[in-house]
């Protein structure tokens, strides 16, 4: 245990619909057995289903903090947080790397989770420079909705004409504007 005492961060990211949220609830619940003072947070842009509580596709939730930036989050932290998680890291924008790195730095074990690459499949930071300082990475893949291989990629269906570096809730996995795909249906219709 004396790794988290010196700080811990842990990256889970990979495409839409490929379990981020689902395993982020599943290491926090386990914080919460193991009697850890424990934070949850979610951008206020992330209005999908209930509005206080992170929820997975799935349906699995968890009750969090919503904050507008990531600045807020270092409000909320007190000395005996012992674990942050973060929902939807890309909605925090590049200001997250700082504020991650900061609370690792207190001795916090940090749990990121978000999309490690956009809807046309650049990196969507702050998960690229996050995976490169953490501890722990876990890429996830979805399956592929086109042929059922692993999906390392998410499309976007409808031409919603957004940026795909935008931060914007657009970006937050809806099935009617979302599929997963594979290298090869990527680049399909
Ligand atoms: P993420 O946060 O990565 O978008 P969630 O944790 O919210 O993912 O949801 C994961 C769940 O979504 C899976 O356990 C499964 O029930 C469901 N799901 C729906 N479509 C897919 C897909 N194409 N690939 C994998 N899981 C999917
Ligand atoms: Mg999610
Ligand atoms: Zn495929």
């Amino acid at each position: 245990m004396s790794q988290f005492n010196t700080g811990f961060l842990e990256v889970i990211c990979g495409p839409m619909f490929c379990g981020k949220t689902e395993e982020l609830i599943r290491r926090v619940r386990r914080a919460i057995i193991a009697k850890k003072q424990v934070l949850v947070f979610k951008h206020q842009l992330d209005t999908r289903y209930v509005k206080r509580n992170l929820m997975s596709h799935s349906k699995i939730s968890h009750r969090s903090k919503v904050v507008k930036s990531a600045k807020d989050i270092l409000k909320k932290i007190t000395p005996r947080t012992q674990v942050v998680a973060i929902d939807e890291a890309m909605l925090f924008g590049t200001e997250l790397i700082t504020v991650v790195e900061k609370l690792v730095n207190q001795g916090k074990r940090v749990i990121v989770s978000g999309l490690s690459s956009t809807f046309d499949a650049q990196p969507f930071e702050p998960i690229p420079s996050l995976m490169a300082v953490a501890d722990r990475v876990d890429k996830l893949s979805a399956v592929c909705n086109n042929c059922g291989k692993e999906a390392i990629f998410h499309k976007k269906l409808t031409n919603n004409h957004i940026d795909a570096l935008a931060i914007t809730a657009k970006h937050v996995g809806e099935k009617d504007i979302y599929e997963a795909r594979c290298r090869q249906c990527f680049n399909l219709d």
